[in-house]
């Protein structure tokens, strides 16, 4: 039975709701590379419990813990309660970010986040002076620090930054000569690093005729802030981004984003993170039905299935992922299949639906442990595919999925859905 937002945010209900049986154990992302009971779904919500109920002070051991769920969903998707894990452990983050602070390098970054203006100057500053502080890696885009630092380890690669942005290399209203138009809202990583998915995206629209409005004073969607704690800047961005829409939704068939995390965080955390401003609340739910993620939308309000059907077949053999914030958040899966599949092989991976351990900004610097060791299968089972191309609607997967292939030896290269989709309407 589904729970409604009142009941959830209580957390004392969903204690007594859990019934212990287990079930999400041997899911959990947390559990499996570090197998400790306070590490699993069913530990998170004891010790929630008790914090609540008073019996558990919020100290640094169990900020500790609170941090190291990856919110992957893996348990709310086999829990026979529909415990909502994942979202009591986000508001908890909230009471660690006001009791504890949010560290220097996370608030300088949610502070790129809330301004565009100052995120396009830090990233065109990043792109001059890139080559001093991180190694490139010329054909993959992809590079590495040269410096230990929080946000930056050595051993791990970085997608490299773009001379310009997806949003300032094209005009905003974009004339396909036709009467059907969509928004697009592209993310950060997609904007300002892999700036190849909105290309691709384009590419499709024009292909199909559709009008574009690139939409360009969008704002973050601020998962990384909301993963975080820092309710703060998910206000100031969901406020700004619920009003924005507003103001041009009329004009535009949808609002598509070529990324799960975006998507999710627009259409579906923007509604719990105001479950406690019914007005906002009302406005996001009213607002993000027009939010569709790419390859959603493209497959049920278009005829690209049919025209990549007359399409060449491509030689690569693409295995899937698919991220926590498509399919099991969002229910989008077999989209991006069909319409992949037109013009290659798709061979499967032996758990597709496993999270890749990204995990958020926590989990990518203080708690990096982690998630390299969660991304160690991740990157087996892509390579036990012998596919090509490893494919997902994600840029946080993307980078994810990208280090752990490099720290494994993995050759495969990675390639959004739509990119792939582009390059066979392209042949
Ligand atoms: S959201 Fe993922 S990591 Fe967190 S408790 Fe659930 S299964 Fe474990
Ligand atoms: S699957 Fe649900 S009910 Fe069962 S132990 Fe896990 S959280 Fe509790």
């Amino acid at each position: 039975m589904e729970k409604n937002l009142e009941d959830i945010f209580s957390f004392d209900e969903i204690q007594d709701d859990c019934v212990k049986c287990g079930k999400c154990i041997p899911v959990c992302t947390i559990h499996i590379v570090n197998p400790d009971e306070v590490t699993s779904p069913r530990g998170f919500i004891d010790l929630l419990g008790a914090y609540k109920r008073g019996n558990l002070e919020l100290d640094k051991t169990a900020k500790d813990i609170f941090e190291t769920c990856f919110l992957c969903t893996n348990c709310v998707e086999v829990c026979p309660k529909d415990l909502p894990t994942d979202m009591i452990i986000e508001q908890v983050r909230s009471d660690i970010a006001k009791k504890f602070g949010i560290a220097w390098y996370k608030r300088a970054f949610f502070l790129l986040l809330r301004h565009r203006w100052l995120n396009d100057l830090a990233f065109k500053l990043g792109w001059v002076f890139q080559t001093c502080g991180f190694k490139i890696k010329a054909d993959t885009n992809l590079m590495s620090s040269r410096f230990n630092l929080p946000m930056l380890k050595t051993d791990r690669v970085f997608p490299s930054l773009k001379k310009t942005s997806f949003l300032n290399a094209h005009p905003e209203n974009i004339d396909n000569g036709s009467k059907r138009k969509v928004a697009i809202f592209i993310g950060c990583l997609a904007n300002y690093n892999f700036r190849v998915t909105g290309d691709s995206l384009l590419e499709i629209l024009e292909a199909l005729e559709i009008d574009v409005f690139l939409a360009k004073s969008q704002k973050c969607c601020s998962a990384p802030a909301y993963f975080t704690g820092d309710f703060d800047t998910v206000d100031s961005n969901a406020k700004f981004n619920i009003e924005y829409f507003e103001s041009f939704a009329e004009d535009v068939e949808a609002i598509i984003v070529p990324e799960a995390t975006c998507s999710a965080m627009l259409k579906i955390d923007y509604e719990h993170y105001f479950h406690d401003q019914p007005e906002w609340k009302a406005r996001a739910k009213a607002i993000m039905a027009k939010v569709s993620m790419a390859t959603e939308w493209l497959q049920h309000n278009t005829e690209l299935e049919a025209l990549l059907a007359t399409k060449k077949q491509a030689p690569e053999v693409v295995t899937y992922h698919d991220p926590c914030h498509a399919k099991k958040m969002q229910g989008i899966h077999a989209e991006p299949r069909n319409l992949v599949s037109q013009n290659y092989k798709i061979v499967e991976m032996s758990d597709s639906n496993a999270c890749c351990g990204f995990g958020g900004v926590t989990m990518q610097t203080e708690k990096y442990h982690f998630a390299k060791a969660a991304g160690v299968p991740k990157a087996a089972m892509i390579k036990n595919t012998g596919a090509q191309i490893v494919s997902a609607e994600c840029s946080a997967c993307r980078m994810q999925i990208n280090n752990s292939m490099g720290l494994a030896g993995v050759q495969t290269v990675f390639k959004n859905p739509i990119e792939l989709i582009a390059d066979a309407l392209r042949e």
